[in-house]
């Protein structure tokens, strides 16, 4: 008996000895498993318990316990202390630098080509134009026949289309709204249709299978050519944000007549010549023409009271004129080097 309270003592002083020196929390942890744990003197004792007679069993029992308790109590205690001294040198030696730069957040960014649609169709809807969406699969009829492209056209062979079947296929253009908007509305029509188009190309820095066109077209009595030349005039230079002086050349497209390209006067160089221009002064921005009667006549419209005229602008085109980009494959590899330059 006396042997074991001996001990008993012994462990006591020793763990008191130990706990003085401890310095840091984890020695703290160190010590809680060398006296409490599996391996721990205590456990020794408890295992000596056996040998012991019975009816000293429960007073030792007991003096082993409240041992138990007190290292308990005080590696707490310690604990407790320690961490919170710790705590309080760590924020002290911590200092802020208030002249470091904030971190930068990445911000998302419209598309270029979103940011051009949307450019675009402000300033039309601000000119008295409304806008007309068409859908991206459309009948052979709206994107063609109605369009004064028959069957055997030249025309059609120079559209390499994405035939769905014979009869459906991915609109090449935007101006299947065309006809679709004058079964629906009477005249006066002053219409936008902003939207994708597909052609069957090889893919390369000039074309491509998917771009963006605007399609505007006017029909009322007495619609002329000053009225396509007054609004080019207007349109190209609230896009181009300055007075734009433009040139209108005879062209062909089947669905108005006469057709004619559109030229503004550089706007890099104002028409002294330039890299963008590639020295001619001019650059090519749209096609554009008097609606064709036969596309009246599709639409419902009587060309005889009435006339119109229509253009058709290609975004991406626009955009690779307005800020130089080179090739047309950029718009569709989601480069954010390139992305994150517009918004
Ligand atoms: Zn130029």
């Amino acid at each position: 008996m006396g042997s074991t309270s001996l001990k008993i003592a012994e462990i006591r002083s020793q763990f008191f000895m130990e706990l003085e020196k401890v310095c840091y929390a984890k020695d703290v942890e160190a010590l809680k498993i060398r006296y409490l744990g599996k391996k721990s003197p205590l456990r020794g004792l408890m295992q000596e318990l056996k040998e012991c007679k019975e009816e000293e069993r429960p007073q030792f029992g007991k003096m082993i316990n409240d041992l138990k308790e007190e290292i308990f109590h005080h590696l707490d205690h310690v604990l407790q202390r320690l961490l919170f001294s710790e705590e309080n040198s760590k924020v002290s030696q911590e200092k802020i630098d208030i002249t470091l730069p904030g971190r930068k957040r990445f911000l998302g960014h419209m598309h270029p080509v979103t940011l051009m649609l949307k450019k675009a169709t402000d300033i039309l809807i601000h000119m008295g134009f409304s806008v007309q969406l068409g859908p991206d699969v459309d009948s052979d009829y709206y994107n063609f026949e109605a369009l004064n492209f028959p069957f055997d056209h030249p025309a059609r062979e120079m559209q390499d289309t994405f035939y769905l079947n014979t009869e459906t296929l991915l609109r090449t253009h935007t101006s299947n709204v065309q006809v679709r908007t004058m079964e629906k509305y009477k005249p006066p029509i002053r219409v936008i249709a902003p939207g994708r188009c597909f052609r069957n190309e090889t893919i390369s820095s000039r074309s491509h299978i998917l771009f963006h066109q605007l399609e505007g077209f006017y029909i009322d009595k007495e619609v002329s050519f000053a009225d396509l030349f007054a609004t080019m005039e207007e349109f190209w230079s609230r896009l181009f944000e300055k007075k734009v002086k433009t040139r209108f050349r005879p062209s062909y497209f089947p669905f108005v007549e006469p057709g004619l390209e559109v030229d503004v006067h550089c706007t890099s160089c104002n028409g002294g010549g330039c890299k963008l221009c590639k020295y001619s002064g001019w650059l090519e921005v749209c096609g554009a023409g008097m609606i064709h009667p036969e596309v009246l006549q599709a639409g419902g419209i009587d060309p005889e009271i009435y006339s119109g005229y229509a253009w058709g602008m290609g975004i991406e085109r626009q955009i690779m004129l307005l800020y130089g980009i080179d090739d047309i494959r950029k718009f569709t590899e989601n480069d954010i080097r390139l992305l994150s330059q517009f918004y």
